[in-house]
């Protein structure tokens, strides 16, 4: 039978299992199991040819014990509903991990941000929180960027919010731009967070990074500032990475400085010369030291999970892998690293955001790091242990679900404690 690949099905699988092996409460399973509140929206936006155009729009807040729902926006083609469950489900458990005093969130815009000029883009995102901003705030839920979505849409959202309440509002959404106080740090801390991650995850398996190879599967926010720091930081070399329009692979390694301008110029990997032209999928099957997944969910899946050949598969997006991969995987012995672990960082560097933003006392980008730094490293330290703890009772479980018994764990005692079960 063909795997499902309903990413909400997915996170509740995932949990499931998880529950399973703790013993957790079935009332705490059953709450854990859905979302707290789910809102959808009809949007109506004017475009720039004078017509409206109807969008359709979502936030799923997952659970708030811990603190305020805190997750991103994401404007996609494909959005769903699914999609935004089990990324607003994987933001309760990213957040638990970190231990940071918040409850998970996402949101979601189904649009084609790459057909929009920015009187459209703004249209839309001031639409957005017209109709979601009684149900955000800095001490309620706390949006931030994602796929598609940039710290100038987060200025416009801070903007329409602060224009609503009447007062400006800064800490209501992060990943804003540093002139309207946004953080330092946090435009690479998702992959400066990811690259700690790969420090510890070598140590802890006595591999060499410098001169490692590196396959990276997307050229977005995560995926740009991994290809930057896996090279700055640790002398490894890319020799392979992807956008939209393709991969491109270069025995000897590839160029960061060379191929950032070029994107920044919104120029294609596709017409990239001197370098070999490979399918994503291709990307994905290279025998490489450490693969990092990038862009979407569902890239490694029980269909080409057997020909994954890295040693290391970093996580950098939300729910790259499926659980059928999974179990391949640890078959196969890939050190598989889930995303709710390597791609904290940037809700971490959201959460300094947001605490600066409520002090009005803003710091340098070494504090950052640094702070980042000894969240993530003892995050990874937290699932190796579990992962250990279990195995040394005779249970043998992943990474991710050594991670998942740490964060149900979190959020379930809170529950407990606040008496929702
Ligand atoms: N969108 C990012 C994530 O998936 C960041 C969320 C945030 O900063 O709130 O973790």
């Amino acid at each position: 039978m063909a795997e499902d690949l309903d990413p909400f099905k997915i996170a509740q699988a995932q949990l499931d299992e998880a529950a399973e092996i703790m013993g957790l409460d079935d009332a705490a399973h059953q709450i854990l199991r859905e979302p707290m509140r789910t809102l959808t929206f009809n949007l109506p936006v004017k475009m720039r040819n004078g017509k409206t155009k109807v969008f359709t729009a979502f936030r799923v807040q997952y659970n708030d014990a811990r603190g305020p729902c805190k997750g991103g926006i994401r404007f996609h083609p494909k959005e769903s509903i699914e999609t935004v469950k089990a990324l607003s489900a994987w933001m309760t458990w990213k957040n638990a991990l970190a231990n940071i005093p918040y409850g998970g969130g996402k949101g979601g815009v189904i649009c084609d941000p790459k057909t929009m000029n920015d009187y459209e883009l703004e249209n839309l995102s001031r639409a957005y929180i017209r109709a979601l901003w009684k149900f955000i705030g800095p001490k309620q839920d706390i949006p931030a960027p994602d796929v598609y979505t940039t710290p100038q849409i987060m200025a416009w959202m801070m903007d329409e919010y602060s224009k609503i309440v009447g007062y400006n509002e800064f800490g209501v959404i992060t990943g804003k731009p540093l002139e309207v106080w946004g953080s330092e740090g946090r435009n690479n801390s998702t992959a400066m967070g990811a690259m700690y991650v790969l420090r510890e995850a070598a140590k802890y398996k006595k591999l060499k990074l410098k001169g490692a190879t590196v396959a990276i599967q997307g050229f977005g926010n995560a995926g740009k500032f991994a290809f930057d720091l896996v090279t700055s930081m640790f002398g490894a070399k890319v020799v392979a990475i992807s956008d939209s329009s393709g991969a491109i692979y270069s025995k000897s390694g590839l160029n960061y400085a060379k191929l950032s301008e070029m994107k920044s110029k919104s120029g294609e990997l596709a017409s990239v010369k001197g370098v070999d032209h490979i399918s994503n999928a291709e990307l994905l099957e290279l025998g490489v030291d450490v693969l990092i997944p990038s862009a979407i969910e569902n890239q490694v899946t029980g269909a080409n999970a057997d020909r994954i050949n890295a040693k290391i598969l970093l996580e950098l997006a939300n729910g790259p892998v499926t659980n059928e991969a999974d179990k391949i995987l640890s078959e196969k012995k890939v050190f598989d690293l889930p995303d709710f672990l390597v791609n904290s960082g940037g809700v971490i560097g959201s959460y300094f955001e947001w605490l600066q933003n409520t002090s009005g006392y803003y710091w340098k980008a070494e504090e950052v790091y640094s702070k980042l730094d000894e969240i993530i490293t003892k995050s990874f330290n937290d699932v190796a242990k579990a992962h250990e703890a279990y195995a040394k009772s005779g249970k043998r479980i992943s990474f991710r679900t050594a991670a998942y018994t740490i964060s149900v764990d979190r959020v379930a005692k809170a529950m407990k404690y606040r008496g929702w079960y």
